[in-house]
């Protein structure tokens, strides 16, 4: 039986190792759907290797040099919000959500009215508007297959158990490029620094984010909605080498673990497997040649991040939304060099501390989170100007 995929964010570095694995089975998948933001010559590179039906820019003004890109391919193209809403639209089996950020809430939220099902990387989603994006989902039937490797490798290590019978679930962090770092060290930090990641290759984003912890937090709220476990059963362990990615322990003391080498190829072959193992070519585990595993607690005081992430997930309401989009200002200002290290946390916690004595709810709805998303923006980068007057 052939699989029918769309790819939202295809151009990016999950996308693309979703293109590598589709590339291995072409004999199993049929693209319908590429979708890019405005890497218009990148997108339709992609489209070409799939096969892909049509292709989507985000950016409007990237829609003339993409129709130029597949010329003469027979590859329909789009450019504009439009053109991502009609990706989502046209008949596929499975949604692989790889936007980075809130930008990827609404069109992976599109995928569920027609009954996709969501493969999902895109976790700012549901930090951003979990509980309302799992409501309709639940509600449409649509299985949200989790991506993400920690959150998959506690699929797997939870089999069929049921979620009352879990004690705790654990995700493991590789402490990024910081972990031995002083605290006055990491207060330095470059943005170079920071995109040298020691065991993944990733986007930009998500990879700063491994540097502040911020990741383990989002990961967190992320697992909170995707198995329905309160904050008080989730835990972080550092693991440097991002071998073991989550662990399941039980309430009669078994312990079960999801380990595999570092390549996104895995967890992407899982969600689309669809209950079957797909071969992939990705690296065997071989523990004899690594020898030794090792954990460590994560040290809050010099990763401030996964403390203010841990703050908003036990304060519920509109915390975990406000966090999410005050992260995604403080990290685009550290990537421009507009704000040091240590003040990505700060400008976190900040925006959350100006939101917390309002009592605002849970978004009901994923128009809702938007609202309240750009609301904290404007706080957000309110408090980025005000403190950059303050220091010039
Ligand atoms: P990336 O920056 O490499 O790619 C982002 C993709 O999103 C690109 O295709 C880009 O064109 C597209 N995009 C950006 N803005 C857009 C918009 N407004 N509309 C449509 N498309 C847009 O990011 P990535 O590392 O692939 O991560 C993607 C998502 O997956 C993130 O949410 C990240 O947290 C999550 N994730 C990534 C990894 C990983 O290994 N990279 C692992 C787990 C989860
Ligand atoms: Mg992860």
């Amino acid at each position: 039986m052939i699989t029918r995929i769309t790819i939202l964010g295809a151009t990016g570095s999950v996308g693309r190792s979703t293109a590598d694995l589709l590339a291995e089975h072409r004999d199993r998948f049929r693209v319908s759907a590429v979708v890019g933001g405005s890497d218009a010559v990148a997108l339709a590179d992609v489209a070409r290797r799939l096969d892909a039906e049509f292709a989507a820019v985000a950016d409007e003004r990237a829609g003339r040099a993409l129709s130029e890109a597949l010329a003469g391919t027979g590859i329909a193209c789009g450019a504009g919000r439009s053109a991502v809403c009609d990706a989502v639209d046209r008949e596929t089996d499975v949604v692989v959500a790889a936007i980075v950020g809130t930008a990827g809430l609404e069109p992976t939220h599109g995928a569920i009215r027609p009954g996709r099902s969501i493969a999902l990387a895109n976790k700012e989603s549901l930090v951003c508007a979990g509980a309302a994006f799992m409501r309709d989902a639940r509600a449409a039937g649509v299985p949200v297959l989790p991506l993400d490797s920690e959150h998959n490798a506690l699929l797997q290590a939870l089999g069929t158990a049921a979620t009352s019978d879990v004690e705790r679930m654990i995700l493991t962090a590789s402490g990024g490029p910081f972990r031995t770092w002083t605290i006055e060290e990491i207060a330095r930090a470059t943005p170079e620094q920071a995109l040298a990641h020691p065991t993944w290759s990733m986007g930009a984003k998500i990879t700063i984010d491994s540097a502040s912890l911020m990741n383990k937090g989002l990961e967190l709220i992320e697992a909170h909605h995707l198995f329905g476990i309160e904050a008080e059963r989730l835990d972080v362990l550092v693991h440097p080498q991002s071998i073991v990615h989550g662990l399941v322990a039980f309430r009669d003391g078994a312990v079960s673990a999801g380990l595999a080498i570092p390549d996104m190829r895995v967890p992407i072959a899982h969600c689309l497997g669809t209950g079957q193992r797909l071969t992939t070519t990705a690296r065997r585990l071989d523990l004899a040649a690594i020898g030794t595993l090792t954990f460590e607690a994560p040290d809050l005081a010099r990763f401030p991040a996964l403390k203010a992430a841990r703050q908003a997930l036990a304060a519920g309401g509109a915390m975990p939304t406000v966090l999410n989009a005050a992260n995604e200002i403080a990290v685009e200002a550290f990537l421009a060099r507009r704000l040091g290290f240590a003040q990505i946390a700060a400008l976190v916690e900040e925006t959350c501390a100006r939101f917390a004595g309002r009592g605002t709810g849970a978004p009901a709805s994923v128009h809702d989170a938007l609202a309240i998303d750009h609301e904290a923006r404007r706080t957000a980068t309110e408090i980025l100007s005000s403190g950059r007057r303050a220091a010039s």
